[in-house]
């Protein structure tokens, strides 16, 4: 009998009750260390304080409003983002894949206000994730998320991540835009270097076409600055965003430069819920915590202390962690034994982490850990590791550490 929930996800069998930090609390009273944080959602934990008190406010005052009305909240969210990046305006979704969608839409847009509706195109990247709408996954490419689905979204041309020569080449009269994750979460771990990003907003420059980032992963201070972009120097013309920014409330947001936004006018696109006072009053508080001074350079102290501690870990464990990769607390293990077998002992010792493409186990903490937390997780991971090597035979685990 199917469950009554779509068995699209296989879960794991464990209910939690209440988080606090990074923690989160079985009703038996089991804890977990919660590396996993909704998928890089719950940047500053659970039950964030002050994330609370600004949720609850608002739940008494006014939860819902439509679009057709001024939204405070909203004008003032997006006045602080527009001043925190390159943005002059945007518009606020409930999820990643839409603020994806309405990216893709604004950039044919752009072409067709230009004269150009025929450049609808856009390059995007191999080991890629946007999402799972019908145009999202076309754009992302992964075959497993698109079969049986009918005929994949057209206007999409997919090259190697990273390859700035197969970008060149496919660039051709319809291309308009080309979008990128700076680093990939699902797709690996895997960074852009700065070069290259500053290679495709040259080559952007060069031939007319729009950079889109999807920085629904990597923004939000999750590299250590508030969008990963800014370490390459650049801007883009458009940027998808949502998971840290709603702290676990579902928001989402498409920010753009005002002339790649001139296609986007009154009623070609919309949203019931996007944006809306409870969502914003939630977004406003994540900002309130991860703009204030100080924050981001917090964060890559962090982030170098636990790749410091992932260093260790893996001198100590040569059979089981490969690789170490990834930037600020976006840190992904590479694994020579299947990465679900790690995620797995992992769990056994009381932690929490999603896994990725490439055999990687990600490891993706709230952002505002202290030394308490990364000390339990070497703890844990260390555990982990040994437990899968007493699992091994002997002479795999001494073959690896000669
Ligand atoms: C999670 C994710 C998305 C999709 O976000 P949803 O909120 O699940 O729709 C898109 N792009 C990237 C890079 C993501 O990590």
């Amino acid at each position: 009998m199917i469950d009554p929930i779509l068995p699209t996800y296989n879960r794991v069998n464990l209910v939690f009750e209440r988080g606090e930090g990074a923690w989160l609390f079985t009703r038996d009273g089991e804890r977990y260390l919660d590396f996993t944080a909704g998928i890089a959602v719950n940047v500053l934990g659970h039950a964030h304080p002050h994330l609370v008190a600004a949720l609850t406010e608002q739940a008494g005052k006014l939860w819902h409003l439509s679009n057709v009305f001024r939204i405070e909240g909203g004008e003032r969210l997006a006045a602080r983002l527009t001043q925190a990046t390159f943005a002059d305006t945007m518009f606020f979704t409930n999820s990643g894949a839409e603020a994806l969608e309405c990216a893709i839409k604004m950039a044919r847009k752009y072409h067709a206000a230009n004269g150009a509706p025929e450049r609808y195109r856009i390059i995007t990247f191999e080991g890629a994730f946007h999402g799972r709408t019908l145009a999202t996954i076309a754009a992302g490419g992964n075959p497993k998320y698109m079969e049986g689905f009918g005929p994949a979204m057209d206007g999409f041309d997919q090259v190697p991540f990273g390859d700035i020569e197969a970008v060149k080449a496919a660039i051709g009269p319809r291309t308009g835009a080309i979008l990128v994750e700076p680093v990939q979460g699902e797709g690996g771990v895997r960074a852009l270097s700065w070069s290259q990003l500053r290679a495709l907003r040259a080559l952007c420059d060069e031939t007319g076409l729009l950079l889109i980032l999807d920085e629904v992963q990597c923004g939000v201070g999750r590299t250590g600055k508030f969008f990963a972009h800014e370490w390459a120097g650049i801007t883009p013309d458009i940027m998808a965003v949502a998971k840290g920014i709603g702290g676990g409330f579902p928001v989402g947001a498409c920010l753009a430069k005002e002339e790649a936004a001139k296609g986007m006018t009154a009623g070609t696109h919309g949203s019931t819920y996007g944006g809306n006072p409870l969502a914003m009053s939630v977004a406003n508080a994540v900002l309130d915590v991860v703009l204030a001074e100080g924050f981001m350079e917090q964060v890559q102290a962090t982030s170098a202390r636990l790749k410091q501690k992932l260093a260790e870990l893996k001198d100590r464990h040569p059979a089981v962690i490969a690789e170490i990769r990834g930037e600020g607390l976006l840190l992904g293990l590479r694994t020579h034994v299947p990465n679900t077998d790690l995620v797995a002992a992992m769990r056994a010792e009381g932690m929490l982490a999603p896994t990725a493409s490439e055999n990687v186990v990600r490891l993706l903490p709230p952002l505002n850990i202290g030394d308490a937390e990364i000390d339990a997780a070497f703890t844990r991971l260390d555990a982990a590791c040994a437990r899968l090597e007493n699992a091994m035979k002997p002479e795999a685990v001494k073959g690896a550490a000669a």
